[in-house]
């Protein structure tokens, strides 16, 4: 029988649904800009000035939190609004980003997410489970560690390979963290490695781009915190993909906290890995 701490033994999905379920109600609730730019007047433990909605949506998961403490799970969460918060143990993880994307969402445009992750660990590699609502496209990305990513129900496959131009450049890549001053010191390499650039505004959706290889590769122009890319990292190398936090000699050594430690990149190959590793400004 499972261990109370054993994150097998909570129903993650099932918290991280009911999640989604009802900040999407929430949001509905608030569907011009003028409610959703509202702020608390604090910041978040992770440093951004808090919106009403982040505020409102971490409320959402942290109802199903108490409620999985309730039925026995034992666990730390780490999300970027409160902060860190005992549930009772220290073995398990568990990192949230209740609205990745929130200038996304408050402007009303179309990806921002709810980000889960479970953790056995303190580190990305030792991320078991992972969940990323897409709430503009209604997508969902889920994996557990060694069982493989899904999209909406349906298996990633992970033998999809990257797109290059006749040039060698790759296809499509994701920007992330896309100040236009940062941009433009990019700007040579992006030239260099990629036919063409988007940014989404949300980590966690760029990465997941990879997950399906709709993006070749992704990579955030400064260091990421962990709330924004611990479930999606999992679930691209569990599609298949690879992922590196750049400012650690192991790729996945970057800490489940909350400062901001590493760009994350992200790639479908080896050479697109190195590719994307060309972008973010660091270190500085
Ligand atoms: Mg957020």
């Amino acid at each position: 029988m499972a261990a109370a701490s054993d994150p097998d033994a909570a129903d993650w999905l099932g918290a991280c649904r009911r999640s989604v379920t009802a900040i999407r109600g929430m949001l509905g609730d608030r569907p011009t800009i003028a409610e959703r730019v509202r702020e608390t007047g604090t910041r978040g433990e992770g440093g951004d000035r808090t919106l009403l909605i982040d505020e409102a949506a971490e409320d959402v998961v942290f109802a199903e939190l108490d409620a999985l403490y309730a039925g026995g799970a034992r666990f730390t969460a780490v999300s970027e609004e409160r902060g860190v918060v005992d549930f009772g143990s220290t073995d398990v993880q568990v990192i949230i980003d209740p609205i990745d994307g929130s200038t996304n969402a408050k402007r009303g445009l179309p990806h921002y997410a709810l980000s889960v992750a479970v953790a056995h660990g303190g580190t990305m590699a030792d991320v078991v489970f992972g969940f990323v609502q897409d709430f503009g496209p209604r997508e969902e990305w889920v994996a557990w560690r060694g069982r493989g990513a899904q999209l909406d129900g349906i298996r990633l496959d992970p033998s999809l390979g990257e797109r290059r131009t006749r040039d060698g450049k790759l296809e499509v890549i994701g920007v992330e963290s896309a100040d236009p001053r940062w941009v433009m010191r990019s700007a040579d390499a992006m030239a260099e490695t990629a036919h063409r650039m988007r940014a989404i505004g949300a980590i966690a959706v760029s990465l997941c781009q990879v997950a399906a290889a709709r993006f070749d590769a992704m990579a955030s122009l400064r260091r990421c915190r962990a709330v924004d890319a611990a479930a999606a990292q999992l679930i691209v190398r569990e599609a298949g993909g690879l992922v590196s936090f750049i400012a650690y000699d192991d790729p996945l050594a970057a800490p489940l906290d909350l400062e901001p430690h590493s760009p994350v990149i992200a790639a479908r190959t080896e050479e697109g890995l190195v590719a994307a590793a060309t972008l973010p400004l660091w270190p500085e």
